[in-house]
């Protein structure tokens, strides 16, 4: 489905999807006075910060700072974009998309389009090439690692000719530009100038898949050359692709993962391809080995649980530590499975067959049970310095599981194995759960750019108090809009908004908070409404607290005497500069007495 669903169908939706409902529906929420809190389910937090405010029909969450409707809501913990998390909600309400004509988004659609159609006839050359006289060397390849023609086949890998213009040169002849090819990722463009080389040379090729089986980007293995050359090369991040978002191998495992509810990830394309040739097909692979919680949160849509396959060297052990926090942090539940004798799994299968592989998966323990050997086998838990380390990194893995039950448990088992009494390692596990973030967090991959916190400056009490009453206050807002001069306010992010607000005031374009909210497109200022929204005040009446009474001056005149002080002092600065003529200055001073005849003024009519 292309082109944009218009901004009645979005309210006709927003209507139907009720904030606490939705929210509801993936979170348990708790009511507390009007609004409802639940613990975040952006940030692993002990006590509750995230608040659903039905009222305004909004989400904040004072500990991560995430917020927004109910689209963002969907948007967020999904792991969707606008357009998709539009989709979903339409879908629970039973309401149905019509298609608009925005020349806009048609482009982007039409941009996605002609990638999507690239990749897939690039995919289908490289198929070719890949039983052509040059492709003797990834066929050699293929047979020493014994991948089967069916598995050539299914998961359409390819070979890309050792050759700088193989892909410029195809691209041209099938008539695409080379800037659009560049867009897509396979050709590069040499640095100033307008020619290109390709990015894929000489290279086994993988396509990576969206969940609807389109090819969106690909792995290319090495399969000669120094040591200097990287052994995998990716495609870029594209209008299509974006590594942290994709799973390898979802679009053939997602059914089997439903299925099954649990997801095997292992760590590369040919283990997960042995896997799936093995009979385990609930597999996937996360693209690189940094495992983001936008890879979490999309398993999280097809499973329960997640087990680990990782390489048995340091390397790969340490990346399932790694990916605890993520997994956990979407609710997961982890087992993590030790291949026998240090093999990885593709080796495992070959030798032992795909039936012993899913033993191997079966009996894999919990996370935690795993992890006590790990420590227990990699420290001499009879010295103090080694049984102080075990304790330690258990307490630090244990904290993330955030549950006391849990912590009970293995602080009995890790007294168990050290052969302590448990009263010393809960003591130990105190200390440490108390002294903050675990060095295996900071070890941890950052989340992509869009996924970190934004945060601006603070905005002064009385700004946000006028921001807050107007956003609530439809009725107020004909009455602030004429007397309010949003220079008054000191603070950007707050004028801004404030502006906003008036503006669709006069243009009468108002279309209600959770809408308006939805429409901002700035990060921080999205954040710094719904904290102040979901952030109680106690305001009784916001008309004599803006505006002021007969006896006392409202907070607009506040403003607008403090703002009448900083041009006045502004002012005298200028008429005390000796480069200030003559003339100038009786032009300043008059300027600087009708200042002051504002000042003290009632904004009352
Ligand atoms: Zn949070």
């Amino acid at each position: 489905m292309a082109g944009l669903v218009s901004e009645n169908t979005i309210e006709q939706i927003r209507q139907a999807s009720d904030i606490v409902d939705v929210v509801g529906g993936y979170i348990p929420l708790k009511k507390a006075g009007t609004s409802f809190r639940a613990l975040c389910p952006f940030h692993r937090e002990k006590s509750p910060s995230f608040n659903v405010v039905p009222s305004k029909q909004i989400f904040h969450c004072f500990g991560c700072g995430k917020g927004g409707d109910v689209f963002r809501f969907v948007q967020e913990y999904e792991g969707l974009n606008f357009i998709e998390a539009v989709r979903r909600l339409a879908e629970r309400a039973r309401i149905p998309l019509e298609v608009d004509n925005d020349p806009a988004r048609q482009q982007t659609r039409a941009l996605k389009d002609t990638l999507l159609l690239i990749h897939e006839q690039i995919c289908q050359r490289w198929q070719a090439a890949l039983n052509q006289e040059g492709g003797q060397i990834a066929r050699d390849y293929l047979e020493k690692r014994a991948v089967s023609l069916d598995a050539v086949q299914l998961f359409r890998i390819g070979y890309a000719p050792e050759s700088w213009d193989d892909t410029v040169n195809w691209a041209r002849s099938k008539g695409f530009d080379a800037a659009l090819v560049e867009q897509a990722g396979l050709v590069v463009r040499k640095e100033g100038t307008d020619r290109h080389y390709d990015r894929f040379r000489g290279r086994l090729m993988f396509p990576i898949c969206d969940e609807q089986d389109r090819v969106i980007g690909f792995s290319g293995r090495i399969l000669q050359g120094d040591e200097k050359t990287a052994k995998y090369v990716n495609s870029p991040e594209t209008p299509i692709f974006s590594k942290g978002r994709v799973i390898f191998g979802l679009n053939k495992s997602k059914r089997a993962l439903l299925d099954t509810k649990t997801a095997v990830v292992c760590e590369g394309q040919l283990d997960l391809i042995a896997c799936f040739m093995g009979g385990v097909t609930n597999v996937v692979a996360p693209q690189g080995t940094a495992f983001t919680p936008e890879h979490a949160r999309i398993l999280k849509r097809y499973a329960e649980e997640v087990v680990l396959c990782f390489d048995a060297d340091n390397a790969g052990q340490n990346a399932a530590v790694r990916a605890l926090d993520a997994l956990l942090g979407a609710g997961l539940t982890v087992r993590v499975a030790s291949v026998p004798n240090g093999k990885d799994p593709d080796e495992f299968i070959k030798q032992n067959g795909g039936e012993a592989f899913a033993d191997v998966i079966k009996r894999a323990p919990g996370f935690f049970d795993w992890y006590l050997d790990r420590l227990v086998a990699t420290n001499d838990a009879n010295s103090d310095k080694g049984r102080v380390t075990i304790s330690r990194s258990m307490a630090e893995a244990l904290a993330k599981a955030g549950n006391d039950v849990v912590v009970d448990k293995y602080l009995q088992k890790t007294a168990l194995k050290l052969g302590v009494s448990s009263d010393a390692v809960r003591a130990d596990f105190k200390k440490q759960m108390k002294a903050g973030p675990a060095p295996m967090e900071e070890e941890y991959d950052m989340p992509s750019p869009e996924e970190e916190q934004v945060s601006y400056p603070k905005p002064p009490p009385p700004e946000i108090t006028l921001l807050q009453l107007l956003l609530e206050n439809d009725d107020i807002v004909p009455q602030v809009a004429g007397v309010l001069a949003p220079e008054w306010l000191t603070h950007e992010l707050v004028r801004t908004a404030v502006e906003r607000r008036l503006e669709a005031h006069h243009n009468a374009t108002w279309p209600g908070l959770a809408a308006w909210i939805g429409s901002l497109d700035d990060a921080a200022t999205q954040r710094m409404i719904t904290e102040a929204l979901a952030t109680p005040h106690g305001v009784a009446d916001a008309s004599t607290v803006l505006l002021g009474s007969s006896s006392k001056p409202g907070s607009l005149q506040l403003l607008r005497d403090k703002w009448v002080d900083s041009q006045i002092a502004a002012l005298n600065r200028r008429m005390t500069d000796p480069e200030t003529s003559m003339e100038d200055g009786h032009h300043l001073q008059r300027h600087k007495d009708e200042l002051r005849s504002f000042k003290g003024k009632s904004l009352i009519p």
